[in-house]
């Protein structure tokens, strides 16, 4: 079974072909970060005008790579939200225009669930599984009984990790995206400033960075009025600690309280070496399997579209001819939906 994915729900055009749902057979990224670099962010116009640029483009170099043609796919599948609204409508109008030419089922995809999938690309899931999804806007833990339920039972109350990183990075005036780059800088800084953890309440699963965020902001502040400076590499090693100490901490007790057999990270700030560290010896000996996606598959891409993707056409779920840009598609409802 071939299923190509599509993906064009933020800075990234994508496109994919993967494999009886677990096998990359082409898979092909073109980031637009070099054209928003100057604003500091994602601008939204300037995401939709690429992505109708690039998307034919990078649809033929998947399909040349995969040495396949349309005649080959079971399956179209596609980011139906959440997103940019005007980004996802190319990925959606490309694939059902694809979808309806060659008569092929078209399935639309929760971008989260992809971001999720991106683990079954290297492992087979084993339930229960608990999801830490980090990404550029969200931050949440799920609780998957099988697969395509996915029950929330944890996020955060403002900024998402990976905005926060971003945030963060641009008050050190590193450019966008600032998450790899502080990441990279934490490796060689010390943990010397104490920043806040947000716990919240006893026994919450849920996050908060906004506070984190000023802390920094202030802390920056408050030292150049003293004429002080911090070493940039500390800053960052010291947010990063208090970042990474959270999500370890509550990822930990929620796989315990949930006795899960697997503990899977997803999203770009899975790609974080920090919390990669801190995860694997938190876990180190512990009931739960803990999975990284390969740091290449953290980030948007239309392979982990494709996987997500697999598994509902398995299960039988199919999106009609009226499918629609979804920009804040809630990932519990699209589950319930699919049942
Ligand atoms: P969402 O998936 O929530 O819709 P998105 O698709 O924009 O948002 P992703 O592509 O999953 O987000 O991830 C991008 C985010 O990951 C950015 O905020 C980026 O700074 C962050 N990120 C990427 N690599 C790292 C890293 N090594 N350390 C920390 N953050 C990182
Ligand atoms: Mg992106
Ligand atoms: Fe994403």
């Amino acid at each position: 079974e071939y299923i190509l994915g599509i993906e064009t729900s933020c800075d990234e055009t994508a496109a994919a072909i993967i494999k009886d749902g677990r096998e990359i057979v082409a898979n092909v990224v073109a980031s637009q970060i070099e054209s928003h670099k100057r604003f500091g962010g994602v601008v939204p116009e300037i995401a939709s005008r690429h992505h109708v640029e690039q998307i034919t483009h990078v649809l033929e170099e998947t399909f040349e790579k995969a040495e396949l043609t349309m005649d080959d796919i079971d399956a179209v599948a596609v980011t139906e939200g959440p997103g940019l609204v005007g980004a996802l409508l190319v990925g959606v109008n490309t694939a059902k225009a694809l979808a309806f030419a060659h008569h092929k089922p078209l399935i639309g995809v929760h971008h989260i669930a992809g971001h999720i999938y991106a683990n079954r690309l290297v492992q087979e899931f084993d339930f229960p599984l608990l999801a830490l999804v980090v990404s550029g806007g969200h931050t949440e833990l799920i609780l998957m009984k099988e697969h395509g339920s996915f029950q929330i039972i944890g996020e955060t109350r403002d900024d998402a990790a990976g905005e926060a990183y971003d945030k963060v990075a641009r008050t050190l005036k590193l450019p966008y995206p600032g998450g790899p780059k502080i990441d990279q800088l934490a490796q060689d800084g010390q943990s010397v400033i104490d920043f806040p953890r947000a716990w919240l309440e006893e026994g919450s699963y849920d996050f908060s960075f906004s506070g984190l965020k000023s802390a920094v902001i202030n802390t920056l502040h408050n030292a150049e009025q003293r004429g002080e400076q911090y070493l940039q590499e500390d800053i960052a090693a010291s947010f990063q600690a208090s970042v990474v100490e959270v999500l370890v901490e509550k990822t930990y007790r929620a796989a315990k309280n949930h006795g899960v057999k697997q503990v899977i990270v997803a999203g770009g700030v899975a790609a974080n070496k920090g919390l990669r560290k801190a995860m694997e010896e938190k876990f180190a000996g512990e009931a739960s399997a803990l999975m990284f996606p390969p740091i290449s598959l953290c980030t948007d891409n239309a392979a982990i579209i494709a996987a997500a993707g697999s598994v509902a056409y398995n299960q039988g779920h199919r999106a009609g001819w009226d499918l629609n840009a979804n920009p804040g598609l809630d990932l519990e409802r699209y589950a319930q939906r699919n049942k």
